[in-house]
This record gives structure tokens, C-alpha cells and sequence, in this order.
């Protein structure tokens, strides 16, 4: 058997074709979806993030604005510059770009951002209505990975998934929302004992720990679906680095029946899905 690669750039182009489809729907009613992006102390890598990001955004009709903040701003000052976008009408999204300076608290700072022009997910009341199984906007990259196994046509259903990772971007909201897809989780992290015990259980598996390599052959059931969230960047012999999974892609192939690559996978579909919840943000403010 040889697994079939998920073109996470092929599902991501699809997704993104839906959504300029709903931004002109919506700009002909007179609404235009607004996403308010803030970088706080910004960086040339930062930048070049944030210039991709507006860039994806207009490609869909979305009108993007990008509002860099010193890094000696005070908590304080983040906080009302936050809740001045919150009161802002013309404004439908919001997300602070991480990471902040030291002595800003990005999770406080999230939690300021109102729930639903939250289009990362992040305020902990979308992770609270996640948890209810009343999903309002889910994190991106979570998101993003129930899509891809979608895309599989399998029914979650009392399915055993395995999630490597339990970081609260990645694996936690994941392992939710697959739970609330009738599946069974098993949040594995840098403690579990026996990590093959219980990748070799799965019927799916998710990787998303941020060490290359670190999932092979024998950690995986013949016929898996494997999810690898991993991004990493590697040395090679000759000197130059390329981007790699936290998957044996090649020692994989061969027995799982779904495959992610890296790149390709799931990082396209997350920018896709931070669209989409753009959107979703946007039709909820709108009152559509
Ligand atoms: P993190 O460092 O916050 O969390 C890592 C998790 O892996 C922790 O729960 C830790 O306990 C666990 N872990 C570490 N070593 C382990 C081991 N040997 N066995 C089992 N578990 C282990 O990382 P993160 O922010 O969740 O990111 C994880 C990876 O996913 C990174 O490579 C990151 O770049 C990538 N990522 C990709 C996307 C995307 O859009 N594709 C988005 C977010 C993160």
C-alpha cells in the first residue's frame, strides 16, 4: 500500500475559492469583511509574516490592516488599543500576532479580544465553547486538521485517534474536537510513557510536537490516517536547510492510507482556515 498524499494546498485553494464567493456576496449587501491584525515590537520576519497574511486576505475580498505597536507599549495601553478594535464597527476581525514582548501577557491579551472577532480562536471562551461542543471559532490549526481528515470521507465515529502533542494551539483543541466528532482521543506529550503503545492504536494520527523525524514505520497501524502538524527546519550535509514533519514521510508511505506532507499539509490549510474564521467572525458581527 502507499499512503495518498492530502494536498493541503489543494484543499486550502478550494476553501479560499468558497470564501471570496461569501466576501462578495456579503460586499454587494454593503458588508465588507475586516480583519484588524496588530504586531506589537515588530520584526523584518514578523513583517514579511504579516505582508503574506494581507495579501491572502485581499486574494478573498478581505480588506486586511495591519497596526504595528511599539515594544515598549504597556499592558495597559495593548489592552484599550485592543478594545478600541473591539468597539470599532468597521472592524469585524482581530488578531494579535504572537510572539509579544516579555512583559506583555499574550494570553491575558487574548483574552481582551472579543469573542467574536476572535478569528484565531484563541480567547478562552471559544476554546470554552469548543469544550461544550458549541463551536463558535475554533484555533486555526485545529481547524485545519479536522478538515484535512475530512477530507478522508471517514466518520470519525468511534474512531481511535492519537494525538501527539498537547500544546493549547495545537493538540488540546484538536483532541476536542475530534471528541466532539464521536472519535476517542488520546492526548499524548513529552511524559507519556510507551509513546508506540499508543501511536500503533491509532486509526488516526496527529503529530504536532515540533521534533523532526520523531514519528516512524514501526509507530504506525497499517491503514492510518496521519495528520503531521511539524514544521521544522533541518540542516542537510550539503549546508543548506529545508522544512520538514515531525513524520518519516518516506518510512510512512508505505502503510498509512492518508499522509500529510511537509510542506504542503497543514500549514496552507491553516492560513485557509484563518480566512475562513475570518469570514465566520465577520457574518457573526454583520449579524448575517
Ligand atoms: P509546543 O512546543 O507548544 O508543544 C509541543 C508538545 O509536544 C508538548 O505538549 C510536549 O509535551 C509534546 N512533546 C514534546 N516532545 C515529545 C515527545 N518526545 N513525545 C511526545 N510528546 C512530546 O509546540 P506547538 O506550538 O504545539 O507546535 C508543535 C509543532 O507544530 C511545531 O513544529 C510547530 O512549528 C508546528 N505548528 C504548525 C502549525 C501549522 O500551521 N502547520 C501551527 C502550529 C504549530
Amino acid at each position: 500500500m502507499s499512503a495518498t498524499i492530502i494536498d493541503g494546498t489543494a484543499i486550502g485553494n478550494r476553501i479560499k475559492q468558497e470564501i471570496a464567493a461569501q466576501t462578495a456576496r456579503l460586499a454587494s449587501e454593503g458588508k465588507r469583511v475586516h480583519l484588524t491584525a496588530v504586531i506589537v515590537g515588530s520584526t523584518p520576519a514578523a513583517e514579511v509574516y504579516a505582508n503574506r497574511q494581507g495579501e491572502a486576505c485581499r486574494a478573498v475580498g478581505i480588506d486586511y490592516t495591519l497596526q504595528t505597536l511599539p515594544d515598549d507599549i504597556s499592558q495597559r495601553q495593548l489592552r484599550d488599543e485592543i478594545r478600541k478594535l473591539n468597539k470599532d464597527k468597521s472592524v469585524t476581525g482581530i488578531m494579535l500576532h504572537a510572539p509579544v514582548p516579555p512583559h506583555i501577557d499574550l494570553a491575558r491579551m487574548q483574552f481582551e479580544i472579543d469573542v467574536t472577532k476572535d478569528v484565531e480562536g484563541v480567547n478562552p471562551a471559544n476554546i470554552g465553547y469548543v469544550v461544550y461542543g458549541h463551536t463558535l471559532i475554533a484555533p486555526c490549526t485545529a481547524g485545519a486538521v479536522v478538515e484535512l481528515i475530512h477530507s478522508t470521507g471517514i466518520d470519525l465515529y468511534g474512531k481511535e485517534a492519537v494525538i501527539v502533542g498537547a500544546s493549547e494551539i495545537a493538540g488540546k483543541p484538536i483532541a476536542l474536537l475530534l471528541l466532539g466528532e464521536g472519535a476517542t482521543p488520546t492526548l499524548c506529550h513529552i511524559g507519556t510513557r510507551d509513546l508506540i503503545s499508543h501511536t500503533r492504536r491509532a486509526d488516526i494520527l496527529v503529530v504536532a510536537v515540533g521534533k523532526p523525524g520523531l514519528i516512524g514505520a514501526a509507530h504506525v497501524r497499517a491503514g492510518a490516517i496521519v495528520i503531521d502538524v511539524g514544521i521544522n527546519r533541518v540542516k542537510q550535509p550539503d549546508g543548506t536547510s529545508k522544512t520538514v514533519g515531525d513524520v518519516q514521510f518516506d518510512a510512512v508511505q508505505p502503510i498509512a492510507s492518508h499522509l500529510t506532507p511537509v510542506p504542503g499539509g497543514v500549514g496552507p490549510m491553516t492560513v485557509a482556515m484563518l480566512l475562513k474564521n475570518t469570514l465566520r467572525a465577520a457574518e457573526i458581527v454583520l449579524g448575517k
